[in-house]
C-alpha cells in the first residue's frame, strides 16, 4: 500500500507495554474489494488479554491523578496526529474495509473530532455541592474515573467506533482495552502507534486482537475491568451483557437498528431524495443507523420513487480506490447473501424492483444500488437489518399509522422523516420511539449529539457531554461537624 508514513500499517497488536509482532502469521486480512491479502495480526487470547488489563490498570492509577488539563493536553495531540496522517489512515481503512477513500478520509476526520471534542470536554467533568440535610452538614458530589474499560468495536466503522468509546474513556482518566473487529484491525492498530507519539502512557491503551469468544470470555469475566462498551449486533450484545452479569459491569451497547424513514406529503421531495441517499446509502447501507424502511405517503410515493430510482441509478458501484466511486463492496459473502435472500424474499411476496436489484457485474461481494417498491409488512426487510445497498419503498396514508408501523420495531436506534408542517414535527418526533430522531436530515451523527438508542438497539450514549459521564462513577461525600 502506498502510504507517507508506512509505520503506520503495523502487523502487531499492542498488549500492555508491549508490541506483539504477527511474523507473517496469524489473522489474515484482506481487501474486500479485491481479495489481496493486506498483512496479518497476532491471533491472541485470554492470556495476552489478562496481562493487557493489568497493564491497563497499572497505568490508570497515575493518568487519572493527572489534571484534566494534562489529559486533555495529550488528547490534542492525538487528535492532531490524527488530521496530520489522515490521508493515510484513510487509506488503510479503505484498504481494510472497502469505504471509498474520501467517505473513508470522511471517517477520520469524523473519528479525530470525537477525542477533539472529549479533550475539551475533560476539563468540564464538574461534580456538586448539594445543600445539606443537617445543619452541620455539607454533600459533596464528585465524578471519578470508572477505571479499566473493556472494548470492542465492529468493523462498519474501523476507526470513529474506537475514538467514539476511547476519547471519553481517557478524558475522564480510565484506560481502555480494546479488541477490534478481526475485519479491520489495522485501523486501530494505527491509532494506538499515533497514541503512543501523542504520549498516551505505556499501558494506558491496549489493542488486543484475535479470538472474539477468548478475549471477549476475558474482558467480560475479569473483575478489574469495571466496564464493557460494545458496538455490533444485538445478538453478541446480549451475550456480553450476560457474560458482565456475574462482575455487574457498567454497560455500554450499541447494537442494531432498524430505522424508519418517512416522507410526509408536505415534504421538499428533492431534499427527501437527497437525505435518503445519505441516510440509506452511506457506507453502502452497512451502518447501525441506515435508513431500513422507507415510508411514503401516497400522494407523492410515485414522485418520489421515481427521483430516487433515477439518483440510485447514478451511484457508482467500485473499488474505493477508484475515481468517482461512490458504493465499495459488502464486507463478505455473508453479507451479500443477507442483502440476496432479502431481495429475493421481497420479490417472491410481491415487492417490484425499480432500480438495481442483483449482484453487481463486478463479482466479489459488489451488489447492485437498489430500490423496491411496493414493499409490505411480510417481507423480511421490514423485520431485520438488511445491512446493504436496498431502499425498500413502502406506501401509506395516514400519519397515525405510519407512526405505528415506524414504532412495530424490536430495535429503537436511529428515525428520520421529511416534513414541513411544524405541528407534524413535533407530533412525529415525539411519538417515534426512537435513541434519535433526524428532521429534514439524513445525517444526524456528529461529536455534539448524543448517540444512542432505546429498546433492543443498546444501553447508554456516545458523544456529547453525555457521553464521558459514562466513564464515571458518581461519589457522594458527606462532611460533616461543619
Ligand atoms: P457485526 O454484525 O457488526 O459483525 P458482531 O456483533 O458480530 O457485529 O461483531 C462486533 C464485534 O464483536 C467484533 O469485534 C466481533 O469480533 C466481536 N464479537 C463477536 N462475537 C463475540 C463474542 N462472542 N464475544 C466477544 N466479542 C464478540
Amino acid at each position: 500500500m502506498n502510504l507517507k508514513d508506512p509505520s503506520l500499517l503495523r502487523e502487531a497488536a499492542l498488549v500492555g507495554t508491549r508490541w506483539i509482532e504477527a511474523g507473517g502469521a496469524g489473522i489474515a486480512v484482506t481487501n474486500p474489494a479485491t481479495g489481496e491479502l493486506i498483512g496479518h495480526v497476532p491471533k491472541l487470547g485470554g492470556k495476552e488479554t489478562r496481562e493487557a488489563i493489568e497493564a491497563a490498570a497499572e497505568a490508570q492509577k497515575g493518568w487519572a491523578a493527572r489534571t484534566a488539563k494534562e489529559r486533555a493536553g495529550v488528547l490534542r495531540r492525538w487528535f492532531e496526529l490524527m488530521i496530520e496522517n489522515k490521508d493515510d489512515l484513510g487509506r488503510i481503512l479503505t484498504a481494510e474495509q472497502g469505504k471509498p477513500l474520501a467517505e473513508a478520509t470522511g471517517e477520520i476526520v469524523y473519528g479525530a473530532s470525537f477525542v477533539e471534542w472529549f479533550a475539551e470536554e475533560a476539563r468540564r467533568l464538574y461534580g456538586d455541592i448539594v445543600p445539606g440535610h443537617q445543619k452541620d452538614k455539607r454533600i459533596l458530589v464528585m465524578k471519578q474515573p470508572v477505571g479499566v474499560v473493556a472494548a470492542i468495536t465492529p468493523w462498519n466503522f474501523p476507526n470513529a467506533m474506537i475514538t467514539r468509546k476511547a476519547g471519553p474513556a481517557f478524558a475522564a482518566g480510565c484506560a481502555m482495552v480494546l479488541k477490534p473487529a478481526s475485519q479491520t484491525p489495522f485501523s486501530a492498530i494505527a491509532i494506538a502507534v499515533l497514541a503512543e507519539r501523542a504520549g498516551l502512557p505505556a499501558g494506558l491503551f491496549s489493542v488486543v486482537t484475535g479470538s472474539a469468544r477468548e478475549i471477549g470470555a476475558e474482558l467480560t469475566a475479569n473483575p478489574i475491568v469495571r466496564k464493557l462498551t460494545f458496538t455490533g449486533s444485538t445478538e453478541v450484545g446480549a451475550e456480553l451483557y450476560k457474560q458482565c452479569a456475574p462482575t455487574i459491569k457498567k454497560l455500554g451497547l450499541e447494537l442494531g437498528g432498524n430505522a424508519p424513514f418517512i416522507v410526509f406529503d408536505d415534504a421538499d421531495l428533492d431534499a427527501a431524495v437527497e437525505g435518503a441517499l445519505i441516510a440509506k446509502f452511506r457506507n453502502n447501507g452497512q451502518t447501525c443507523v441506515c435508513a431500513n424502511r422507507l415510508y411514503v405517503q401516497d400522494a407523492v410515493y410515485d414522485a418520489f420513487s421515481e427521483k430516487l430510482a433515477a439518483a440510485v441509478g447514478k451511484l457508482k458501484t467500485g473499488n474505493g480506490f477508484d475515481e468517482g466511486v461512490v458504493l465499495g463492496p459488502l464486507i463478505d459473502q455473508a453479507a451479500l447473501d443477507k442483502v440476496e435472500e432479502h431481495v429475493s424474499d421481497a420479490v417472491k411476496k410481491g415487492a417490484r424492483v425499480i432500480s438495481g436489484g442483483k449482484r453487481h457485474a463486478l463479482g466479489g461481494t459488489f451488489y447492485e444500488a437498489t430500490v423496491i417498491a411496493g414493499v409490505t409488512k411480510d417481507m423480511a426487510v421490514t423485520r431485520e437489518e438488511t445491512f446493504g445497498p436496498v431502499a425498500p419503498l413502502f406506501r401509506f396514508s395516514d400519519e397515525n399509522d405510519v407512526i405505528a408501523q415506524a414504532n412495530d420495531t424490536e430495535f429503537g436506534l436511529a428515525s428520520y422523516f421529511y416534513a414541513k408542517d411544524l405541528s407534524r414535527v413535533f407530533r412525529v418526533a415525539e411519538a417515534l420511539e426512537y435513541g434519535m430522531v433526524g428532521v429534514n436530515t439524513g445525517l444526524i451523527s456528529t461529536a455534539e449529539a448524543p448517540f444512542g438508542g432505546v429498546k433492543l438497539s443498546g444501553l447508554g450514549r456516545e458523544g456529547s457531554r453525555y457521553g464521558i459521564e459514562e466513564f464515571t462513577e458518581i461519589k457522594y461525600v458527606c462532611l460533616g461537624g461543619i
